[in-house]
């Protein structure tokens, strides 16, 4: 964070009280997190359901916080500290944000969609890194804590931030976006995480279209194409905007010509006048040339060129369990997509690994897709229907309504084939026991399922 003072601080998060004495003290960041109070540092105490940041105010101060807000609500604020009476402390926080933001003289990028926003986020930030200062959301810090945290991190010499912005329900976008107040705003894709809450994709297509409401007025969209909820509503509600879109079809700005996959690395060509420009990527999945496309489309916008977009795709690393390639104990190959799950990226993962090739046998580990709301069985059923049998060998399930992909699957897939578990120690035994060196497993369920102990035991 750029310097500020007390006094400024106190005016930019409407303090209530008199803060004269100490007005002059520098601030030179922010945290919620008492155990990673720095020197100089302001302590935002939040009331949690669990604990009451307050508790730690004075040992904040103590350990080398430079001041610390208090709520008003919480009785005995500390006499005689340098304390910032505000009306509620997340919110002042928010509030100390937007004026932040305000104030930098930077470009802002701001990303949400259903799946992606990690990766491309991370894309994003790599192409352009290329050719300017950037400040990125650090890992998955995307919500109405983790954003304004973000953007109070930003150093005096950012040039572009690339921000993510994540949500569960109506109107946490728009208050993000109006926030950040992005100068190019990305959707990634429309899935159905989150249908729960929203109740249909339309509903979760407009979530996300809120983006828009905290964009620069000359500001760009950048979003999927292909997705007929997005692009309808955008052609009828937003007719001014400035829009890019990307997609794998010939109706977007920019779409792949060809996408081969090879074992740890993705190629595409894009078309470029009468040439076909070749890009590679380290990671797999053609859902990952999607995010690239969105990342080039920015660093376009920027005027990065093209030998630098291209060797920027080729570095890029990701955040860990997005589709992690690693090996087992035995020489297997496995993809650990354990992060999160649902119905979209899993049809992508498993796309990813019908399209392999070289392998001896083809397995999925799959378990429950979570959140899903009242049709979350049919979700489970159709994933397991839509699986190949020519390019699947074998799969396992894990979790009660995982066992419905094998419900699913076992319409084309023998018995032996698809196997569901219940048990996660039994699942990782019959693992052991049963793959082998060039067997290529795709580990991916939600966040709760934990699979990911099932990648690190193979690992053993
Ligand atoms: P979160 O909501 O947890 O923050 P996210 O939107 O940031 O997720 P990523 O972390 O980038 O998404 O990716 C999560 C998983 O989603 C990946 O492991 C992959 O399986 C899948 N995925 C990534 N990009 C896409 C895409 N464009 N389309 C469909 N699935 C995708
Ligand atoms: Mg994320």
């Amino acid at each position: 964070m750029i310097k500020r003072t007390l006094k400024q601080i106190h005016e930019m998060a409407e303090g209530l009280n008199d803060i004269s004495p100490f007005q002059s003290k520098g601030i030179n960041g922010v945290t919620i997190d008492s155990r990673t109070v720095k020197e100089g540092c302001l302590f935002i105490p939040l009331k949690g359901e669990q604990v009451d940041g307050h508790q730690y105010v004075k040992q904040a101060l103590a350990q080398g916080a430079a001041a610390s807000f208090w709520q008003r609500d919480v009785p005995n604020p500390p006499d005689d500290l340098p304390i910032i009476i505000v009306e509620n402390t997340e919110k002042a926080l928010q509030q100390l944000a937007r004026s932040y933001r305000q104030e930098l003289n930077i470009k802002v990028i701001g990303i949400t969609g259903s799946n992606g926003k990690t990766t491309t986020k991370d894309m994003t930030a790599a192409l352009l890194a290329t050719a300017y200062k950037v400040h990125k959301t650090n890992g998955n810090f995307n919500n109405h804590l983790g954003l304004p945290l973000t953007v109070l991190s930003m150093a005096e010499d950012t040039e572009v931030a690339v921000l993510e912005m994540g949500m569960s329900s109506r109107g946490e976008i728009e208050f993000l976006s109006k926030m950040a107040k992005p100068d190019v705003a990305i959707i990634t894709n429309i899935g159905e995480s989150h249908l729960l809450d929203l109740g249909s994709r339309e509903e979760i297509a407009n979530a996300k279209l809120e983006i828009v409401e905290g964009l620069a007025k000359d500001g760009t969209l950048v979003y999927h194409g292909d997705e007929p909820l997005l692009r309808n509503r955008i052609k009828k509600d937003f007719p001014d905007l400035n829009v890019i879109s990307f997609g794998r079809t010939e109706q977007n700005d920019l779409y792949p010509q060809a996408i081969s996959q090879g074992a740890d690395s993705t190629t595409f060509t894009i078309a470029s006048g009468d040439k076909e420009i070749g890009y590679e990527i380290p990671v797999l999945g053609h859902h990952n040339v999607l995010n690239a496309l969105a990342a080039i489309l920015v660093a376009n916008e920027f005027n990065v060129d093209d030998s630098a977009i291209r060797k920027g795709l080729s570095t890029i690393q990701l955040t860990n369990m997005r589709m992690e390639l690693v090996e087992g104990a035995k020489g297997q190959k496995i993809i650990n997509d354990a992060y999160n799950a649902s119905p979209t990226s899993v049809k992508a993962a498993v796309e990813l690994v019908e399209g392999l090739s070289g392998f001896e046998n083809k397995i999925l580990v799959l378990g429950d897709m979570l959140e899903l709301g009242p049709q979350e069985k049919d979700f489970h059923t159709k994933i397991g229907e839509l699986i190949s049998n020519e390019r699947i060998d074998r799969i396992f399930t894990y979790g009660p309504l995982a066992e419905f992909i094998a419900k699913g699957a076992s319409k084309s897939f023998s018995s032996e084939q698809v196997r569901p578990f219940q048990d996660k120690q039994e699942l990782i035994e019959e693992l052991k026991s049963s793959t082998q060196e060039n067997d290529i497993i795709l580990v991916k369920a939600s966040r709760g399922m934990k699979l990911e102990e099932v990648v690190q035991a193979l690992q053993k």
